[in-house]
């Protein structure tokens, strides 16, 4: 279900096999090659979308080898392969990796696209200038976005976690909505035309439905809710990248989280060959 010819294919998937930034449990590094083993095991049939995801659609680019330790390299490796991906007229899908390798991808995709909105799905507002005096952390990945993309570029959904500090920040520069995806559909109308680019940082779901992430925060949405959102964005925005971040495959035994992972790619993958 996913290609190794690059030129028929609209969507190129490529991981990014880094957590050297993670604050609590590290092992996101796993997590693109794990949603690679599995995905596998899937059904190409979408019974949520009554279509099916085709063979050539979305070519196979495996993980970057990414050098641990540096963020600067690693960041301007995903840098470099995003904007290739754009220069084929193709649209470039991020499997992490934490979520900081989502600003390698930002970087490059605002270089083509300067008026480049941000869907920010997560749990964690991500929005610190500095974590632990570190400014290249996935804790402050959307603060760093923010800093290319500047103010009323950011909606984020499902936030129920940070420091009062970076709330306060972001009144008035980025759209926080607290808990769950309320408004979406009136950003979406908003964005009508704009350029998107999608990050879903898995642990936006609750730690029942995807335990397998480095930092869980109880409260979170359900598999459904996620799959209503992401289908929404992708059937209504003008989408020109995406990721899914944080998976961290080894920090949940019986395998659900990779699976969750799994399933939800393949919707997005089938909503997004169906524009
Ligand atoms: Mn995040
Ligand atoms: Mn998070």
């Amino acid at each position: 279900m996913l290609s190794r010819d690059f030129d028929p294919a609209r969507i190129v998937l490529f991981g990014a096999p880094f957590d050297s930034t993670t604050s609590f449990r590290p092992g996101a590094r796993f997590g693109s090659r794990a949603i690679r083993q599995e995905f596998y095991g899937l059904e190409t049939y979408s019974p949520y979308q009554e279509a099916v995801l085709s063979d050539s659609a979305v070519f196979d680019g495996g993980d970057l080898e990414l050098p641990m330790g540096s963020s600067e390299a690693a960041l301007e490796m995903i840098r470099g392969y995003t904007q290739e991906v754009l220069e084929a007229d193709k649209l470039p899908f991020l499997l992490g990796g934490e979520h900081l390798v989502t600003l390698g991808a930002v970087q490059a995709v605002a270089a083509r696209y300067p008026d480049l909105h941000i869907i920010h799905f997560d749990a964690h507002a991500d929005l610190r200038d500095e974590y632990l005096g570190v400014r290249l952390s996935h804790a402050s990945v959307i603060r760093r976005c923010w800093d290319i993309l500047g103010d009323g570029r950011v909606s984020q959904f499902g936030i129920r976690s940070g420091d009062r500090d970076e709330f306060s920040w972001g009144q008035g520069r980025v759209h926080t909505q607290l808990f769950d995806f309320t408004g979406l559909g009136h950003v979406l109308d908003t964005l009508a035309g704009k350029p998107v680019y999608l990050t879903v940082d898995l642990d936006v779901m609750d730690p029942s439905a995807f335990p397998g992430t480095g930092t869980p925060e109880a409260g979170g949405v359900s598999f459904l809710e996620l799959l209503d959102a992401v289908l929404a964005v992708c059937r209504q925005a003008d989408i020109v990248g995406v990721d899914f971040v944080e998976l961290a495959p080894g920090l949940d035994a019986s395998g659900v989280s990779t699976a969750t992972a799994c399933k939800l790619l393949r919707e997005v993958l089938i909503a997004l060959c169906g524009r």
